[in-house]
């Protein structure tokens, strides 16, 4: 949500390994936008067309773009992230040009994976109600269309959107053809809050009382992003102690940080 309008990484440094709790979701995006980029031959061979690209939704800081990173680095493509957000509202008026732009940038570097961050924004149908700017939207949108449509024959650069939103999303986004699967990305479940919070602590120095069993069990509700937050807090927790080793009180501390704080900010809503 962070992302700035187009970030370019050559082989992003991430893997699977980094993804916690998701591997029916790695094993689908393997299939369809690793593989046709590492072994084109497999899919003429066989004589069916290679899968052009996939649409990931779930709620915000669930891994969606960490994903989309280590397709990249598994595939050893170019990873080009654009923003649909940001495609809207602060390029005014270039938005169709900037699609064709870093399409035509994700075939000169290829092969490539050219991630869209937050789709709803080009291709929502709230969009398309007539109020302000709609019209520059839908130029964005039917450019978008058109570069999808358009590498059918270009094997080698693929697609992965990502939106919070399915359900605002534009029909014509999801019509068959258009992205070869759709794929949910949940919120992590108990075992999946474990692999993250161990993901994200194989670095630090913690403790023999830290349990990350007992955290992962408490954290019900708590994002990959969250339980990310929760490990750098008790980290920190440990540093303005001046010690050594991160503990179970340090991370109870920061599981209330970034966890309770979170409600308050909801109920202010309220
Ligand atoms: P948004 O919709 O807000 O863009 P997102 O689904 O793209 O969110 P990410 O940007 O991938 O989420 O997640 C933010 C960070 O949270 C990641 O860089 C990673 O450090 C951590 N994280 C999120 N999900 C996971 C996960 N499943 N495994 C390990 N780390 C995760």
């Amino acid at each position: 949500a962070r992302a700035k309008m187009m970030e370019l990484i050559e082989a992003p440094n991430v893997t699977y390994d980094d993804v916690g709790g998701l591997d029916s979701q790695i094993q689908e995006i393997r299939e369809t936008v690793e593989l046709p980029l590492t072994r084109p031959e497999l899919f003429s061979s066989i004589g069916i067309e290679p899968p052009r690209g996939v649409l990931l939704y779930g709620l915000p800081g669930t891994g969606k773009t960490l994903l989309a990173k280590a397709v990249a680095h598994h595939a050893r493509a170019t990873f080009i992230h654009m923003s649909g957000s940001e495609l809207v509202h602060k390029f005014i008026g270039e938005g169709a040009q900037l699609v064709r732009d870093i399409f035509q940038m994700a075939r000169d570097k290829a092969p490539s994976i050219v991630f869209i961050d937050e789709i709803d924004a080009v291709g929502s149908i709230r969009t398309h109600d007539g109020t302000t700017g709609s019209a520059e939207v839908n130029r964005t949108m039917m450019q978008l269309l058109a570069e999808m449509d358009g590498f059918r024959e270009r094997g080698d650069v693929k697609i992965i959107a990502a939106t919070n939103r399915i359900d605002i999303l534009d029909p014509a986004l999801l019509r068959p053809g258009r992205f070869d699967r759709i794929i949910e990305i949940p919120m992590p479940n108990e075992v999946a809050r474990l692999k993250i919070l161990e993901i994200h602590t194989k670095k630090m120095k913690l403790a023999g009382d830290v349990d990350l069993s007992s955290i992962a069990k408490q954290t019900e509700g708590a994002s990959g992003a969250e339980l990310k937050a929760i490990a750098v807090e008790a980290g920190m927790n440990a540093i303005r102690r001046e010690a050594t080793v991160v503990t179970m009180e340090d991370f109870r501390q920061a599981v209330k940080k970034v966890l309770g704080e979170e409600e308050k900010a909801d109920e202010s809503l309220r």
